[in-house]
């Protein structure tokens, strides 16, 4: 077996709820520590005796920091039981896997993070690092829409972001009623698609690199909605997230077209993916 095949053993150190069905899990190496996952990455992570799955890092660790942060929403058996992981379980971990958000290749230029539920999660470390560096970039934009206000990622961070420059707009798709007191969810932004958004976006298609993620139909019609703005579909990168299971180019469960997204992917410009976006997933 190579060594891309075999799990590293990383303990969970943290666990804290998100949302109703989103948790965000820290995880510090047992034994030698992975590479140092690059932003738009992935693991594959194992759960012992349930399985295992793909997750970004939703982590930007500083030099010498070996934790890996993964924000997992739970949707069936492995993801699940992520989310119930308490501190102490250990998992293990493959990677880091796959290609990376330029943000280097954006210097002195708009940057503009476009992101759709769970997609905020792999935005986080380009966004970080984006604005560890901000001096270099001439604005940065963050635009994040969720299905209801409680299903917002990483609110508490807004103010983070801001005060190191970054604009950041939030919307919901609906105001649903809080079920434990009937009022409608605490929420005083905007209801809409994140599309409805770009029109608040000061646009300089020129001058703007931006990165996608969520869903593939939001990320489809954001893509559209820039290129109609004036924008180079070479300068918008999207993340492919398709379903798979070696991660490493063999088992070709991924395959898409002539793409593996596992390493072809996940993150990759708009121009390249446009075609594999139509392509359904099975
Ligand atoms: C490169 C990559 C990065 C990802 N990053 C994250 C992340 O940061 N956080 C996160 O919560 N999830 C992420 N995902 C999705 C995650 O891998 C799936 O939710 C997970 O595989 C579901 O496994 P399960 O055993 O929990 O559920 P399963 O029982 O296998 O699946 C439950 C449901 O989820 C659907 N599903 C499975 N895989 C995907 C997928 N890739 N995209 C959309 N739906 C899927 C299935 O079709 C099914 O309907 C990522 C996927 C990829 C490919």
């Amino acid at each position: 077996m190579t060594a891309s095949m075999l799990p590293v053993r990383y303990r969970v150190i943290g666990n804290r709820r998100d949302t109703a069905d989103t948790h965000t899990l820290t995880l510090l190496p047992v034994d030698s520590p992975l590479p140092r996952p690059r932003p738009g990455q992935f693991t594959m992570v194992y759960v012992f005796g349930v399985g295992e799955i793909p997750l970004s890092v939703s982590g930007y660790p500083a030099d010498g920091d070996h934790t890996v942060t993964h924000t997992v929403r739970a949707v069936g058996a492995v993801s699940a039981a992520l989310c119930r992981a308490e501190p102490g379980t250990v998992v293990g971990l493959r990677g880091p896997l796959g290609t990376v958000w330029d943000v280097p290749g954006a210097r002195h230029r708009d940057l503009l993070f476009v992101a759709g539920g769970i997609g905020l999660a792999p935005l986080r470390p380009p966004l970080l690092e984006a604005l560890s560096a901000r001096p270099d970039y001439l604005s940065v934009t963050v635009v994040a829409g969720a299905r209801t206000p409680s299903e917002h990622l990483y609110r508490t961070e807004d103010e983070l972001w801001q005060a190191c420059g970054a604009r950041v707009l939030r919307i919901v798709d609906r105001v649903p009623q809080d079920p434990d007191t009937g009022r409608p969810q605490a929420w005083s932004g905007p209801v809409g698609l994140v599309t409805d958004l770009l029109g608040q976006v000061r646009l300089r298609p020129d001058r703007t690199t931006a990165y996608l993620c969520g869903p593939e139909v939001m990320m489809t019609h954001t893509g559209a909605a820039l290129v109609a703005l004036g924008m180079r579909p070479t300068d918008v990168q999207v993340s492919l997230e398709r379903n798979m299971r070696c991660g490493i180019e063999i088992c070709g469960h991924c395959q898409l077209g002539p793409d593996f997204v596992c390493a072809d992917g996940p993150v990759s410009t708009l121009e390249h993916a446009e075609p594999l976006l139509a392509v359904r997933e099975l």
